[in-house]
């Protein structure tokens, strides 16, 4: 089995991720957190807020920070006003191109179909496959014999030219062999298709009546920047932080939690002055860089990715993507999971005024054919007065846009080993583990009596009681103590506390370090300050 394959059923098992809906056959690009998952999501949640908002020293400059900036909060609604769309550019650009297949009637997403040219038989095609990368191979062969009826012995009789290239470099349709199809140029010309989920408010079900699902939430603290400036005493430079669920109805939801339709995001719109924006920018690039490796994701595996220019929208002046080298995908191809962009004061501007032209005159509201705005703003002064220079501008807006579940993604996969370790016999033997960070393991230490007689259940009772006034722990006193350590590796927990024959005498128990397997003495007095720390480093 392949790695990611391994992690999958691992996640099913342990009880990290489910299919939604999974008894009704469940439902594509739709993922519930079970009781091990809803745990490690949250701590990445909560380590976010955190490290980003909550536990934020606003007194001290911190390294490459401009200046001390101060960070605050918001949660908005997932429905607001259909306005806040047409002015923020997602009803009329919010699209991916899409493909529909006229024999099989399945759709796919343009970017994401891949393939390869092959000939055979004086005849040749292009064989496209929407498989993980590390079957793409396999598949592409399969179907390129069937198609021309050939045998597998007689795979040298088909020609491959070049390697793998996305459906986006091929022009004509006529020779392509859609993904789940058995006749050439079934494949429709690439269509938009606009991703935001529609409901209806209220008993009108019909235009007036219609509102969106936020595909991000973003919009929520734009359109409230003027209630925070007014309530609060934040002065610029200034953030705000929100975390909570966006929707896209995504044309092909694949590898795993990775694309879903639903989805958690935790965004920051930092508010700065014009001339000083460069600066933040290149702060929280770095920061947010910084913080994935903190949280355990190893650098080897992380990109930095600079957006060339003509990839920039005309207000951003500046956009990276961190990204990971997930094990779904194709060597040296890495999956976005954070997106930091300068967004000038396009949003601010568009909410005041009307949505912007993006496309040739950023700082012009769009016209309709009347001559009129095309979509009116709030018509509220969204401006901003330094109170101490009276001077009073549109802030400009750096945005870390970072998915929840993609983060969740990325330290599982980074977590997932397999290696040795002694039985309680001292035989070594094959474990898998999962080597989370403590600080957002779902589960910080199980508390193990040796056997359960002898006093030791209850002293072991009393041990996890005192912990879980502080953690997340867990009790266990059936079965082999090497199982019960087993099954812990599997779930990520970093510390294992056992009671045995000696506890009862010398006052002291045995702490496991999953990753060293190191095991020492501690007083049972101190085990509580022993884990906080160990957990807290
Ligand atoms: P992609 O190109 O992968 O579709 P994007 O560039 O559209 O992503 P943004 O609009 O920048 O993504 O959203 C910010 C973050 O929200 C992403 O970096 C990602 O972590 C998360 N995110 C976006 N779409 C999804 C999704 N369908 N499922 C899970 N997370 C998502």
């Amino acid at each position: 089995m392949m790695q990611m394959e391994k992690l999958v059923s691992l996640c099913k098992r342990r009880g990290y991720m489910f299919q939604s809906s999974e008894i009704y056959g469940g439902l594509n690009g739709f993922w519930d957190y079970g009781p091990l998952g809803v745990e490690l999501k949250r701590n990445v949640k909560d380590a976010w807020w955190r490290d980003m908002v909550s536990g934020h020293d606003e007194l001290t400059q911190l390294p490459g920070a401009p200046s001390e900036y101060e960070m605050t909060g918001l949660d908005c609604t997932i429905i607001m006003h259909p306005q806040v769309w047409k002015c923020s550019g997602h009803y009329d650009l919010f699209h991916d191109f899409m493909v529909d297949c006229r024999q099989t009637r399945k759709r796919y997403r343009h970017d994401q179909v891949r393939g390869r040219w092959v000939e055979a038989k004086g005849q040749k095609i292009f064989v496209t496959t929407m498989v993980e990368a590390d079957s793409e191979d396999e598949d592409v062969q399969r179907r390129a014999l069937k198609f021309f009826k050939l045998r597998s012995k007689d795979l040298e009789d088909l020609k491959w030219d070049g390697s793998f290239i996305r459906l986006t470099e091929v022009t004509d349709f006529s020779q392509v062999l859609a993904p789940d199809a058995n006749e050439l140029g079934t494949l429709t010309e690439p269509r938009e298709f606009n991703l935001m989920f529609k409901t209806y408010v209220g008993a009108l079900s019909g235009e007036e009546g219609t509102a969106f699902l936020r595909p991000e939430t973003a919009q929520g603290i734009f359109v409230n920047f003027k209630n925070v400036v007014d309530s609060s005493r934040v002065k610029i430079p200034f953030g705000i932080a929100q975390v909570g669920k966006s929707f896209r109805n995504e044309i092909t939801p694949r590898n795993f939690t990775f694309r879903s339709r639903e989805f958690e995001q935790m965004e920051i719109e930092f508010f700065c002055h014009p001339n000083s924006s460069s600066a933040w920018y290149k702060f929280w690039r770095d920061r947010r860089m910084a913080w994935y490796i903190a949280l355990g994701l190893s650098p080897e595996r992380l990109i930095l990715r600079e957006h060339a220019q003509d990839e920039l929208s005309h207000y951003s002046t500046g956009t990276a993507d961190i990204e990971y080298a997930f094990p779904f995908l194709p060597e040296g191809e890495y999956g976005e999971l954070e997106g930091i962009a300068h967004r000038g004061d396009f949003d601010l501007r568009s909410h005041m005024e009307g949505k912007l032209d993006e496309k040739t005159n950023p700082l012009q509201v769009q016209l309709g054919p009347d001559g009129k705005p095309k979509y009116r703003g709030s018509g509220k002064d969204l401006t901003y007065r330094d109170e101490l220079t009276n001077e009073r501008f549109i802030p400009h807006v750096i945005e870390p846009s970072a998915g929840a579940d993609r983060a969740t993604l990325a330290f599982l996969c980074e977590a997932y080993h397999e290696d040795q370790a002694p039985d309680e016999n001292g035989q070594m033997q094959s474990r898998v583990v999962l080597r989370l960070h403590p600080r957002i393991a779902p589960v910080k230490a199980a508390v193990f009596p040796l056997v359960k007689k002898d006093g030791m259940p209850e002293v072991a009772k009393d041990i996890y009681r005192a912990l879980k006034k502080k953690f997340n722990v867990f009790y266990d006193e059936k079965g082999a103590v090497g199982r019960r350590y087993r099954r812990q590796d599997e779930a990520g927990t970093p510390y294992c506390i056992t009671v045995d024959g000696e506890s009862l005498n010398d006052k002291c128990v045995t702490i496991r370090d999953r990753d060293t397997l190191e095991q020492v003495r501690v007083k049972i007095d101190d085990v509580v300050s022993e884990i906080e720390t160990r957990v807290s480093r």
